[in-house]
């Protein structure tokens, strides 16, 4: 070993505490030198005896919050420093990843509720490992300056403690106490303050049965008693929201078990210090909170404020749900709160510390994800190698964008459907908040193949103005590619896209095939038999059109205006299908389940997209496991024709036991398929992706058929299966192909 070393270490250690950490590793070993910060990572020089000890606990000992991706180590001169210091950081160009938001960690908490501390109940307690860290950071390098916390300077102790390499908020760049901080402040709904502790008014509202706006970490949340139906149905009316399911907060995992069965992967899910909402099986009904599913969205308490709010009311279920009236961003700002959350909330929990990036919460089942967003953005995920910086612009529903970085890519949090103005532009701000954190200039743009997204608008302007490449990527082939690029798979794939209706590679409209993928190249070896889409875009809100379509397929369409008699245009919808009249062909999976739906009766319309589906889901689970019908599918050419399954379903009196039939059915057709591409390819991996994936019925018997083929299923993990994965797909396709 020689007397000197110099150790690089990069991933994502700036702004966790990793210099204090080093600080304190060199003075237990005795060790001399300095660690700073600079644009590749933190750089080391240690001088001493026990270096070969120190590179190990470098490793073992890293603070949680922080990953080490490499530790590069030289030899160096011996320098003869006197003592071990934290230097200034250097500048240049930034190539670190800035920290996700985590739950207040237990040191916090444990002063957070001792009297005798001097934050004791202040809600904005935080620590280098705990705290808002993306939400409040408008740039890097990751500074106060730089973070919402920028116009509170720190008190005489609190500067005390961020410049003592001994405290454990040394350098905690969000730090701040009742003296320095920000402030809590209740508002009733005409925007007047309301006396007393704002927290204790909060509970005594919310026990009124009284809806309250509370300011989060990436926006607001609407608050209300879960338990309290008709405060429930209250919220539903003036929030519109229909029957979309809402989440709901409780204090602990005991207090979560009499909603909905935990288990083990549930609660480490609900503790992990990301905090998401876990969608769990349902063990009682809370009216209106998730009508007709089998689960509910649990999540724990995140903030100081929320842990406040639950200390004080440990019995209480709150109705968490994101404030995004009409489909919009969620709301960030206090005067947009008071503005736009005007006649839904009856009282606001504001705070003077700004949300400088809008984040919903996540939402997880399982090892996978529904929506990631708060808490696990901007980590990033590996690429099995380098690619040029690519930006990756995602698709109309469910958006995301994604930047890549060398062999990392940045998938942003879920900005969801770009059908409004503001959803438009929270897309723009996010993709220059991602270019900007992560100091990219785009070497190539990727984008959907449908002409009319907004994202594929932008994608066109912002590569012609920067002479760049823009590259049209297929919708499903971009999902397959994202499930490789996060597995690390180079190898081609046989790839199954489940999805709503997507525009293919000739113009028509898929929905449902089987691919081969092979980095930048795709081959469409075969699709769903394709159903009629009659009225168009409206069959996929009304899930009885798609019943009708299958009718009409099977030569029974003149049984359609029978069952739907008091469906006024059915009569219609048996002429359009009868005469090919605006009722263009999709062989989309998800239209399968709607058409299941409407034929068994689940659901004539639905209220948001995939709720026809989720019904269906949750019915074939309560009649537990089917076998598949043997004699359900045909394949011809690649065609897999599901219509014998509808023939049967069509005249099935039990819905539930239906429903399971039908997901077992078409499990096992999906994985012959398969199997039978595999034998003409000799591929062995089959990667599934799109909408349908979240369908864990679908999902699990899919995963049991094709292990009993011999064949090896790629899931999406690292992102959800649906649209908010395609950013990533679009990127490694564009990236490799360069
Ligand atoms: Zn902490
Ligand atoms: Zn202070
Ligand atoms: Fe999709």
């Amino acid at each position: 070993m020689p007397e000197a070393l110099r150790i690089r270490v990069t991933g994502v250690v700036q702004g966790v505490g990793f210099r204090p950490f080093v600080w304190r590793l060199a003075h237990d070993l005795g060790l001399k030198g300095w660690v700073k910060n600079d644009a590749a990572g933190v750089e080391i020089h240690a001088e001493g005896k026990a270096l070969d000890g120190f590179i190990a606990r470098l490793e073992s000992e890293a603070p949680p919050l922080s990953r080490i991706d490499a530790v590069v180590v030289h030899a160096a001169a011996h320098e003869g420093h006197a003592g071990f210091a934290i230097v200034e950081s250097t500048g240049g160009r930034v190539s670190t990843a800035i920290g996700h938001d985590t739950a207040t960690c237990a040191a916090c908490l444990a002063e957070l509720f001792d009297p005798a501390n001097r934050r004791y109940r202040h809600p904005f307690i935080t620590c280098t490992h705990c705290g808002p860290r993306y939400t409040v950071t408008r740039r890097l390098p990751y500074d106060r300056p730089q973070t919402s916390l920028a116009p509170f300077p720190l008190c005489a102790d609190c500067q005390r403690e961020y410049t003592d390499p001994a405290d454990r908020r040394f350098h905690a760049e969000t730090t701040c106490c009742p003296n320095c901080g920000p402030h809590l402040q209740l508002l009733d709904a005409a925007g007047r303050p309301i006396a007393g502790d704002p927290i204790a008014a909060t509970l005594e509202l919310l026990r009124a049965g009284r809806i309250v706006a509370i300011k989060g970490l990436g926006g607001f949340h609407l608050a209300c008693d879960a338990t309290n139906a008709e405060t429930v149905a209250a919220l539903r009316a003036r929030k519109a929201r229909e029957e979309k399911p809402f989440a709901v907060m409780v204090a602990d995992v005991e207090t979560a078990s009499r909603y909905a069965k935990v288990g083990a992967g549930g609660t480490a899910l609900l503790q992990s210090a990301e905090r998401p909402i876990v969608l769990l099986e349902k063990r009682i009904e809370l009216p209106g909170v998730a009508p007709g599913l089998a689960e509910i969205g649990l999540m724990l308490p995140a903030t100081p404020i929320q842990f406040l709010l639950f200390h004080d009311a440990p019995e209480l279920a709150l109705v968490m749900t994101s404030a995004n009236p009409h489909g919009e961003p969620l709301v960030t700002g206090n005067d947009e709160a008071l503005a736009r959350l005007a006649g839904i909330a009856d009282a606001f929990l504001l705070h003077d510390r700004e949300i400088v990036v809008r984040c919903d919460d996540s939402v997880r089942r399982g090892s996978g994800f529904i929506r990631r967003a708060r808490g696990y953005v901007p980590r990033a995920i590996k690429l099995p190698h380098a690619v040029p910086a690519v930006l990756a612009v995602g698709g109309w529903f469910k958006n995301t964008v994604c930047v890549t970085r060398g062999d990392e890519a940045f998938v942003s949090q879920h900005v969801g459907d770009l059908d409004n103005a503001a959803a438009c532009g929270f897309f723009e701000e996010t993709v220059a908040h991602l270019l900007a954190i992560l100091d990219v200039e785009p070497e190539i743009v990727a984008h959907d193949l449908h002409p009319d997204f907004h994202s594929t608008r932008f994608a066109a302007a912002f590569a012609a103005q920067r002479g760049i490449p823009a590259i049209g990527v297929q919708h499903h082939h971009a999902h397959i590619a994202a499930v490789c690029a996060e597995h690390g798979v180079m190898a081609p794939v046989l790839g199954l896209a489940l999805d709503g209706v997507v525009l293919g590679a000739d113009g028509t409209a898929w929905g449902g095939e089987l691919l081969r993928v092979e980095g930048a190249t795709c081959e469409r070896l075969g699709h769903l038999r394709p159903l009629a889409l009659p009225g168009g875009d409206v069959a996929a809100r009304e899930p009885w059109r798609m019943a009708a379509s299958a009718l009409h397929a099977l030569g029974r369409g003149d049984e359609i205006a029978r069952r739907f008699a008091d469906e006024p245009a059915a009569p219609t919808v048996t002429q359009m299908l009868a005469r090919g009249l605006n009722s263009p062909p999709t062989s989309s999976a998800g239209r399968l389940f709607d058409a299941v739906a409407g034929l068994l009766g689940v659901r004539r319309r639905q209220s948001f997209e995939g709720q026809a589906a989720m019904l269906l889901e949750g019915l074939g689970a309560r009649h537990g496991e089917a076998a598949p019908l043997s004699d359900g599918w045909r394949m011809q050419e690649g065609v897999l024709d599901l219509l014998p399954l509808f023939a049967y379903l069509e005249d099935c009196e039990d819905a539930s036991a239906g429903a399971a039939l039908f997901h077992a059915t078409f499990a096992a057709a999906l994985a012959d398929w398969a199997a039978a591409a595999a034998e003409r390819t000799g591929i062995r991996i089959v990667a599934a992706a799109g909408g349908c994936l979240l369908n864990r019925l679908l999902a699990a018997a899919l995963r049991s058929r094709l292990a009993a083929r011999g064949l090896q299923l790629l899931e999406a993990r690292a992102l959800p299966p649906n649209d908010g994965g395609l950013s990533l797909g679009q990127a490694w396709v564009a990236g490799r192909g360069a």
